[in-house]
């Protein structure tokens, strides 16, 4: 079954208990914070209905119906140039780049279904519990999202020695299933209908057993559930100022669990620290695809902005201008380069699937999160000073002073005034504003921090080849191979 954004909206009309700025949120499909981002989800759910794009958004499944792209759990390479496909059309559809529409997050839950022989071992009651959701989300069109890092506290003291809050916790156990207690920051979840809940980082010592180590799906209208969301940017600045921040603004939430009920058929894993730790190391093995992927977009987005605003002036032609462009080319061909390799060198599961080639996915998010900075001040350097001393649209409206602002932003036949104005406050919304310094914040921790990015490059690595290398090169004996750890 595939959703229309009509009935999107109105599935995320169900109770839920949002609020922002202190604010009960009644509707987030109407509420001003919510409805840009609302809209942009509803449109990609309209977009598997329109002729023009039906066959990019969703597949002919089993049961004869059409299901989408963006939930199959990829197969084969086929399925993953059709992510890609799904990927570009959506963002191109959208003019902009929004990153947690679900196809980035349902891929911690297919990891599950990797993990299935080592958790039937700690604990088989829940395994058929993991394909039973996978399913689920496929047929019921679920915008699922993610929810794996909690406040934390003090992290020099155990959970137990402080408010044991801070982390999420099983506090009891009934026939029904277990009740939760603690918070989780989640992008988006004030108008997705789901999460998938897991433990943060975390030690977890010896300890076999651990009321922390658990793992289940919440509906996000879940009794006892609350979503306590930071300021928006979306209903805070004028569209004809800030085209990105009022349109793509994916509001964040503190999600608190007042202790809310779990069903059994939705834990996932329960209290096997063995399985916690398992689970961490390979969360991101699928979802770090479309993440990086829509850094290719942001790369897009960069180089536009950049190479418009040479070409107005007329700097294109200066070779250093051109070697700062082709700077920015090499950043998102080297994107590009990760993902095709990814696809091309994809490896099979044990669970059947087929995950993007793990050193080239995790080396490619490296290169993309950790430039990312460097670029964004590139591109800042190519649009120039103008950027942030160009007055706003309501000052080229005043009858007063129009004039003088058509004077002097008008460049040549090509470009008018209108378009200097508005290309200009574009790379401000995607380069110097509050919502571009958020983003920016998003692309270095939303899928865990560098020092996790860095340690999944290290872990999937083959270390072998060098090694080989340097001990033929260096005439070294076979010993120093065989050295364990
Ligand atoms: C905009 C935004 C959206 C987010 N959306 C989501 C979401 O949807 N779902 C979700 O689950 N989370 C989300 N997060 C949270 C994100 O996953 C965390 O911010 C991230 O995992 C880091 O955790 P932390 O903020 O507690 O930082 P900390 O754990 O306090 O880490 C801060 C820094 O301390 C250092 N550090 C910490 N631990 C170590 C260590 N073991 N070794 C070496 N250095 C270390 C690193 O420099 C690290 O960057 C989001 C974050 C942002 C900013």
């Amino acid at each position: 079954m595939l959703l229309t954004g009509a009935a999107y909206r109105e599935s995320i009309r169900d109770g839920r208990q949002v609020w922002i700025d202190g604010e009960r949120v009644r509707d987030v499909t109407t509420h001003s914070a919510f409805k840009p981002i609302v809209d942009v989800r509803a449109r990609v759910y309209d977009m598997a209905h329109e002729d023009a794009t039906r066959e990019v958004m969703a597949f002919a499944d089993e049961a004869g119906g059409r299901s989408s792209i963006a939930w199959r759990p990829p197969r084969a390479k086929a399925d993953w140039y059709a992510k890609r496909a799904w990927i570009d059309a959506v963002m191109h559809d959208i003019g902009g780049v929004a990153i947690r529409l679900g196809d980035e997050t349902i891929g911690a839950l297919w990891s599950m279904l990797d993990a299935r022989e080592v958790l039937d071992n700690v604990d088989p009651r829940f395994t058929a519990n993991i394909e039973h959701h996978v399913r689920r989300v496929v047929d019921r069109d679920l915008f699922h999202v993610s929810a794996n890092t909690d406040p934390k506290g003090d992290r020099s003291k155990r959970p137990q020695d402080q408010d044991p809050d801070m982390l999420l916790h099983v506090v009891k156990e009934t026939d029904a299933g277990i009740v939760v207690r603690g918070a989780k920051y989640e992008t988006a979840a004030a108008y997705a209908h789901q999460a998938f809940v897991k433990p943060t980082i975390a030690n977890w010592g010896d300890a076999t057993m651990s009321d922390y180590a658990l793992s289940f799906i919440c509906p996000m209208n879940a009794d006892g559930l609350k979503h306590i969301c930071r300021t928006g940017f979306a209903d805070r600045v004028n569209p004809d100022d800030y085209p990105l921040a009022s349109r793509f603004d994916e509001v964040d939430t503190l999600l608190v669990f007042d202790d809310v009920l779990i069903p059994w058929e939705d834990v996932l894993f329960y209290r096997h620290t063995r399985a916690a730790s398992f689970i961490r190391g390979m969360l991101h093995r699928y979802s770090a695809f479309p993440f990086v992927a829509r850094l290719l977009h942001v790369a897009d987005l960069l180089i536009g902005a950049a190479l418009f605003n040479a070409r107005q002036t007329g700097l294109h032609h200066q070779q250093a201008v051109r070697e700062k462009l082709a700077e920015l080319a090499c950043y998102r061909q080297g994107i590009e380069a990760h993902l095709v390799a990814a696809i091309e060198l994809a490896q099979p599961t044990d669970g059947g699937l087929l995950m993007p080639n793990q050193s080239m996915i995790y080396t490619g998010r490296m290169h993309a999160c950790s430039r990312l900075p460097a670029m964004m001040h590139l591109a800042r350097e190519l649009v120039g000073g103008q950027i942030c001393v160009t007055p706003d649209a309501a000052a080229f409206a005043d009858p007063e002073i129009k004039d003088w602002l058509a004077k002097y932003y008008t460049v040549n036949e090509a470009w008018s005034a209108e378009d200097r104005r508005k290309l200009l406050a574009f790379a401000r919304d995607l380069l110097n504003s509050g919502y571009a310094g958020h983003r920016l914040t998003f692309q270095l921790f939303a899928q865990s921090p560098p020092v996790a990015h860095l340690a999944a490059v290290y872990q999937t690595f083959d270390f072998q080849g060098p090694l080989a290398f340097v001990q033929r090169a260096a005439g070294l004996s076979d010993r120093v191979l065989e050295q364990k750890g």
